[in-house]
């Protein structure tokens, strides 16, 4: 199988450069995800926000996902979902697996729009065991709002992103107690609309220059010991879920080791980590507008 540009990703970067590409003239574009639906972190963000500096409106991740998706069925970009790309060669071969088994396929062009992943506890030397009950901030949003699933009532933060924040606000409107946000620094991380928008409104405490010391339970978890930073001082404090919101990681571990290539090109949060989606998609309409220039 051949094809002149594969994107692997179809969130809003690949669905992005996919687009500006085939504008640019290009005509073989093949743009996998491995997911069966488009829109990558989006339509698990319930939350407005998406698409002010694009569409002038805030959209929710679903709602941005399904105007972006349209506008591809505009277009002869083969979109193959349920195919995760395994590897990727310098020879410019890919391997991708889907539920009919592996394929191998020769493209001119890659462009990477694979996302990022969610630092996890384990990043941090915190003691104690690793009971159930533990859970990051992407996971829980995609168990809550894509599966209906419960994660606990009594949430402990820890890291004041913006993915914690507006969690902090889904889990009091869903009726959760949240003891508190914990934080290292002496400021929060998110932008400041995340913190006056999800934080400011619901009176929920952020435990500044504080971090989780050691995790406590058996099976299920049952607390943790904070620690102050400035004092040293510790203390124990009662919890059935702790969710983790400690920053996100470029996802490139499908291209490490090939050194740059002029056939590799990394568009959005696999190059660097947007804050925003229109930020993303510019960067990516850029990236499709001068690879998909090269076969007009
Ligand atoms: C919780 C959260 C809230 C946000 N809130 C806002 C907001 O309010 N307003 C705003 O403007 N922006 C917001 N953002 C930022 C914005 O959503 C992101 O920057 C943007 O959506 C990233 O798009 P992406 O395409 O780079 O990555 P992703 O959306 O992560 O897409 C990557 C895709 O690549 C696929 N993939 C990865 N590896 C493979 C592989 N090997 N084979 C096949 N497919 C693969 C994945 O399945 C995924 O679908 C938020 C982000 C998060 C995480």
């Amino acid at each position: 199988m051949k094809t002149e540009l594969l994107i692997v990703g179809a969130g809003a970067a690949g669905i992005a450069a996919a687009l500006s590409a085939w504008e640019a003239g290009c005509r073989d574009i093949l743009l996998t995800d491995r997911r069966e639906c488009t829109g990558g972190i989006l339509p698990q963000c319930l939350h407005e926000g998406f698409g002010l500096a694009q569409y002038g409106a805030e959209l929710t991740g679903p709602d941005y996902t399904d105007r972006i998706t349209e506008r591809l069925e505009h277009t002869g970009v083969r979109l193959v979902l349920g195919t995760e790309v395994l590897t990727i060669r310098g020879d410019k071969t890919a391997l991708l697996s889907d539920r009919s088994g592996l394929t191998e396929l020769h493209f001119e062009r890659l462009i990477l729009a694979s996302g990022c992943r969610e630092r996890t506890i384990g990043s941090l030397p915190v003691a104690g065991t690793r009971p159930a009950g533990i859970f990051t901030a992407g996971q829980v949003q995609e168990m809550m709002n894509l599966r209906g699933q419960n994660i606990g009532q009594e949430v402990l933060i820890l890291g004041s992103g913006d993915l914690g924040l507006i969690m902090a606000r889904q889990f009091v409107l869903t009726g959760k107690h949240v003891i508190a946000v914990v934080e290292k620094e002496s400021r929060y991380g998110s932008m400041a609309r995340n913190y006056h928008r999800c934080i400011v409104p619901y009176h929920i405490p952020i435990l500044y220059r504080t971090t989780v010391a050691a995790i406590h339970g058996e099976g299920r978890i049952s607390g943790v010991t904070l620690r102050h930073l400035d004092s040293g001082a510790e203390e124990r404090l009662a919890c059935d879920t702790l969710v983790t919101a400690l920053g996100l990681i470029p996802e490139r571990e499908l291209v490490r080791g090939l050194g740059e290539p002029d056939w590799l090109f990394l568009a959005g949060n696999c190059h660097r980590v947007h804050d925003l989606v229109d930020s993303a998609v510019a960067e990516a309409e850029a990236i499709g507008t001068r690879v998909g220039g090269e076969f007009a």
